[in-house]
């Protein structure tokens, strides 16, 4: 329950009601047995009696789960689709991510600079894709192990001349557990041996069958460097976006995931945070994996200053308590106390967890020993 009365926590600590009633009157607070302790008393209690387990008794529940409203239908709005790209490495990942990042950057905007935030949005035909800067393989692997899924679309990127190599297929395995639509991209056509056939043959193989072959996969030929192909990656990515029919409310409470983070000289704890629900304001208070604080500023992936940030946007903030990891989930809490309370019973709980086996005492094997 969430409240904890003198005799409770007499209970919970073996100890007499009177023993605690004295103690509180030590402490200057007047109390019978039936009186409510609040969580700072409780800990300040446990701390007299030597007792190490105190947050396990006034922990709040630190599942974010417990605070995550449903979604009013009627709030929901398109939202653009977080795509990762993937596949074995010198087959094009980061020449591709370069060629989409600088084709579509606006001309005259800031002469094209984009600030390296770990992800970047274009757009493409007045909509918008987001994609993860972020080395596919890493980016699955650690945030799912976190329970977080932050890609719509993964793009599997197989050079022609080279075919389907090991973490091609490692690629196509995170891609299918999470169960998130693939596009090939056969890279280096304009290399001399490239054979895209040969990639399509090879990918049946594993349930990737183009549609000229009867199958559901979309194959886009391409150059990342001599920039060929890349609208086409980017029209047949809308088009299985809009398939998907990705939503988000806008008005809900802003939640999302750590792309990436660090701690900056000047700055201080810096994250990179995808939002996936909700809008995310400056000055929010917020709790981002086992650490919170409130939003200082925000920057978009332009490197401009923004207000306001909304689902499947990439923002760098400040303003963060300590550095969180890249994989971590955020929410917003409209109560700056709340926020406060729970990322401190996260943070608690985070060290708990990483403690040595030998040194760990759980409420059990304190009425063991007692
Ligand atoms: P990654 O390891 O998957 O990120 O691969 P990179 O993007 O670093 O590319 C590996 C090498 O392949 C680099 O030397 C690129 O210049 C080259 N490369 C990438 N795409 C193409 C392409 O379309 N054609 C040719 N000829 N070379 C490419
Ligand atoms: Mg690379």
């Amino acid at each position: 329950s969430d409240t904890l009365t003198v005799s409770d926590l007499a209970g919970k600590l073996n100890k007499g009601t009177s023993e605690i009633i004295k103690k509180l009157m030590s402490l200057g607070v007047m109390a019978n047995k039936n009186q409510d302790l609040d969580d700072d008393t409780v800990e300040l209690l446990c701390d007299e009696f030597g007792v190490e387990v105190e947050k396990e008794i006034i922990l709040e529940d630190t599942d974010f789960d417990k605070y995550l409203k449903e979604d009013n239908p009627a709030d929901l709005v398109e939202r653009p689709a977080v795509v990762t790209i993937m596949g074995h490495v010198d087959h094009g990942k980061t020449t591709l991510l370069d060629a989409i990042r600088h084709t579509k950057v606006t001309e005259g905007e800031a002469g094209g600079i984009t600030q390296h935030i770990g992800a970047y949005q274009v757009e493409n035909d007045g909509k918008k894709l987001t994609f993860l800067d972020t080395p596919g393989h890493a980016a699955f692997t650690s945030m799912r192990s976190r329970g977080a899924q932050v890609t719509d679309i993964a793009v599997l990127v197989v050079a022609a001349d080279d075919g389907v190599m090991p973490q091609t297929v490692e690629a196509i395995n995170h891609a299918k557990a999470a169960d998130v639509p693939i596009i090939v991209a056969v890279n280096k056509m304009d290399k001399e041996g490239a054979n895209p056939d040969r990639v399509m043959q090879e990918l049946t193989e594993y349930e990737l069958v183009p549609e000229d072959w009867g199958g559901k996969t979309i194959f886009v030929n391409m150059s990342a460097f001599k920039l060929e192909g890349i609208d086409s990656l980017l029209e047949m990515l809308q088009l299985v976006s809009e398939i998907e029919e990705l939503k988000a409310n806008p008005k809900a409470a802003a939640f999302g995931t750590v792309i990436e983070a660090q701690l900056d000289k000047g700055k201080g704890p810096v994250a990179t945070l995808l939002l996936q629900n909700g809008t995310l304001h400056v000055s929010d208070s917020v709790v981002v994996g086992n650490t919170f604080g409130r939003v200082r500023a925000m920057v978009n992936d332009e490197g401009r200053r923004v207000q306001a940030a909304g689902p499947s946007t990439p923002v760098e903030i400040t303003g963060l308590n300590s550095v969180p990891q890249a994989g971590d989930q955020f929410l917003v809490f409209s109560d700056e106390k709340k926020a406060r309370q729970v990322g401190e019973a996260r943070e608690e709980k985070h060290i708990r967890e990483n403690r040595s086996e030998s040194s760990k005492v759980s409420i059990d094997d304190l009425f063991e020993q007692i």
